[in-house]
């Protein structure tokens, strides 16, 4: 996916702020941080969102999330996180490449959502 943003921060194109990297996901911190501790794991492999995945990322999904405390331990967060993964329109996700927001920092998150 040429003009996909987060393809473009896999590939190298736009410069990011690295914080965890294997075969199959990048780590990253988001650019405009909700709280201490705000980093987006993404798969290296196009994947538009939890819409649209298949069986076969069966496996990228599950290290994403079995890889999140060791990346929120590392980056400051060392008794819990939050995960949110964002998707599509009701979901109001921005950015069509799967991520998850790993968020925390010393202090709780807050509510998980505001009633409405
Ligand atoms: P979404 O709303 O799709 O779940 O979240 C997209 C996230 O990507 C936002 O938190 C936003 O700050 C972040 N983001 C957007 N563009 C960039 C970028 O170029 N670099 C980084 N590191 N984060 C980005
Ligand atoms: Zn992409």
């Amino acid at each position: 996916m040429s003009d996909c943003l987060f393809c473009k921060i896999v590939s190298g194109k736009i410069p990011s702020s690295k914080v965890y990297e294997d075969e199959d996901i990048l780590a990253f911190n988001d650019i405009n941080p909700a709280r201490p501790v705000h980093v987006l794991v993404i798969p290296k492999k196009h994947i538009t969102s939890l819409a649209t995945a298949t069986a076969e990322d069966t496996l990228v999904l599950g290290k994403i999330l079995a890889k999140a405390n060791e990346i929120a331990v590392a980056q400051g967060s060392p008794d819990g996180f939050r995960v949110i993964i964002n998707t599509g329109r009701v979901g109001q996700q921005e950015v069509p490449h799967l991520h998850a927001h790993i968020v925390g920092g010393p202090d709780p998150v807050g509510p998980m959502l505001k009633r409405i």
